[in-house]
């Protein structure tokens, strides 16, 4: 094995590390509240379902609106307290998806997906966390518009932390998929999987939501059986990342293999097959032969074989 090639320095991941201070003892304050939101530093993050709006500048758009400009894009669905960024409120306020689509034709305003902006750069990477935990709560309030326990219409409460049904009494707060993330790793090679809804060239780890009565390690040995046939032992927690589509949060896991024979479950994977440290380091070099690559370093996906080829990995 020829010396491990030069990766650069480690990428920052996206939408995690929030520089947000949540402030969760406000959320039950109004007059508080009320008074943050007439603050003149406070700025709002603006969604409208899957898109973000942004205004066009150099060298990078700029997420942040005062609430007035916010409330002027589209009538508000629902408005979050998402807590202080440098001692400034900061808000996510919610508009129509039907509403952003026509702000498209505004030459001043970018308007495009969380995803574009992440990969893309196209705001300062300070922006990601708080956008994330704007659209993910924004998106809850979408879906939890009645109780799902007598079915009346539920009220937005807490700066938006929480939903009550005023006929049952009920209490409804935001929710998190987690999602296992996982690299299953047999000596120097790696098991990764390509997905049909990836782009032609993209190989990444496997994959799947965690289950009720499920632990972390759990999940990692039965996604990986079901996905690829492969039979895992010792797993160990690598790291974990907010993702807002809509509302997961990926835990990085590396699984120690057990077995080789492959088995991929089509249903789930087009593909599946072991790769060795220099084909990996191809990849993340963006000099493999054939082009194939990983997912890009807003992805924790990038993270987790980023550290399984620096050695970082420990199975205790
Ligand atoms: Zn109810």
């Amino acid at each position: 094995m020829p010396p491990r090639p030069d990766f650069g320095p480690k990428p920052r991941l996206g939408y995690a590390e929030s520089r947000i201070e949540r402030a969760a003892e406000l959320r039950t304050d109004q007059a508080a509240l009320e008074k943050l939101a007439a603050d003149p530093r406070a700025a709002a993050y603006v969604v409208g379902g899957e898109t973000i709006v942004a205004k066009k500048a150099a060298p990078v758009g700029d997420p942040l609106f005062t609430l007035g400009e916010a409330r002027a894009l589209g009538s508000t669905t629902e408005m979050v307290f998402l807590g202080f960024m440098d001692g400034a409120p900061r808000f996510g306020i919610g508009i129509a998806p039907s509403a952003a689509e026509p702000l498209k034709a505004r030459g001043d305003l970018l308007i495009t997906d969380l995803r574009s902006i992440a990969v893309q750069g196209l705001v300062e990477a300070d922006h990601l966390p708080p956008i994330a935990e704007a659209k993910a709560v924004l998106h809850w309030h979408a879906r939890h518009r009645f109780c799902s326990t007598c079915g009346a219409a539920t009220l937005p409460v807490c700066g938006g932390w929480k939903r009550d049904c005023p006929t049952c009494k009920a209490e409804h707060f935001p929710r998190t998929d987690p999602v296992v993330i996982m690299l299953a790793i047999d000596g120097d090679r790696c098991l990764l999987g390509r997905s049909p809804r990836f782009v032609p060239t993209m190989w990444s780890c496997l994959a799947g939501f965690i289950e009720p009565g499920e632990s972390f390690e759990d999940a990692v040995h039965r996604e990986t059986q079901e996905e690829a046939g492969i039979t895992c032992g010792r797993v160990a927690y690598y790291r974990s990342q907010p993702w807002p589509f809509p509302t997961s949060l990926m835990i990085g896991c590396h699984a120690e293999a057990l077995t080789t024979k492959i088995t991929v479950d089509k249903t789930e994977l087009e593909d599946a097959r072991w790769f060795d440290k220099s084909e990996v380091a191809s990849m993340l070099l963006r000099k493999h032969p054939q082009g194939l690559t990983m997912p890009p370093p807003v992805a924790i996906a990038h993270h987790i074989v980023r550290a399984w080829m620096d050695d970082e990995v420990n199975f205790g």
